[in-house]
């Protein structure tokens, strides 16, 4: 499939155009923010690593029923992918109290949740993608009541889906965030399922194996995405 022109640089991510309207190809990098891109660095051969999972982690969620953006791998660091109508909402599923939601709340870290916690945030850089609720999404007009369900059950589907393939992996699921989008008036899973967006810890020793490593200077930052790698996408 012949790359084209650059549509969109995200701060990991490429998306370039293809011959086909339909479909366009993520290019991952190594390049890392945190904390809205106050915090900046790279961390090796994360592009490769990031590629690598989120494919393995699509082919499994569309074996299991949820239809994704992804079509086929192209290359080390390349995808080719869907091109969807991003719906500005980013969707994030809690396991166990991690990140935003223990230092808004003033939680400890690390308390399993009796049930999931779906979240909802506004896509928007410039306003450090605010916490949102249903009736944003909705009245304001992000998505339609219709899909903002749709969403919400795939999301909760997507974790029962994830958290089983992890365990016997050694990984608990803390949490992670997705984004869906439209295409041909079907609302599709997007973007990237990988360290960068999920929290992994060690089921054993509770060791973070994710981008808190990177965000809390944690050290070893690119062992443990492969350590990532090495459990999801080496063992068949
Ligand atoms: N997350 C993400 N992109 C964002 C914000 C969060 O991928 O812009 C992921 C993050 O890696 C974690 C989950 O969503 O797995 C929940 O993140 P949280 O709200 O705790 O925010 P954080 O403190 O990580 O910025």
């Amino acid at each position: 499939m012949e790359k084209r022109e650059l549509l969109y640089e995200g701060k990991a991510k490429q998306v370039y155009a293809t011959a086909d309207p339909d479909l366009v190809i993520q290019h991952f990098k190594d390049d890392a923010t945190a904390f809205n891109a106050q915090k900046r660095g790279t961390i090796g051969n994360k592009g490769v690593y990031n590629n690598a999972i989120s494919a393995w982690l699509f082919r499994y969620l569309e074996e299991h029923g949820v239809p994704t953006h992804y079509v086929r791998t192209l290359g080390e660091r390349e995808m080719l992918v869907r091109r969807l109508e991003i719906i500005p909402v980013e969707v994030v599923v809690r396991n166990i109290i991690a990140g935003s939601l223990a230092k808004r709340l003033g939680l400890a870290e690390g308390r399993e949740l009796p049930r999931p916690i779906l979240e909802h945030y506004y896509k928007n850089d410039a306003l450090g993608d605010p916490l949102i609720n249903p009736w944003h999404i909705t009245v304001l007009g992000f998505a339609s009541e219709g899909e903002l369900d749709e969403i919400n059950h795939r999301a909760l589907r997507i974790n029962e889906l994830l958290r089983a393939f992890l365990e016997p992996r050694g990984l608990l699921l803390v949490d992670f965030k997705l984004e869906f989008g439209r295409h041909r008036g079907r609302v599709l899973l997007g973007d990237e399922i990988s360290p960068d967006t999920c929290r992994f810890w060690d089921a054993a020793t509770r060791e973070k194996l994710d981008k808190d490593r990177f965000r809390f200077d944690l050290g070893n930052v690119e062992g443990a995405y492969a350590e990532v790698h090495r459990r999801i996408c080496a063992t068949a």
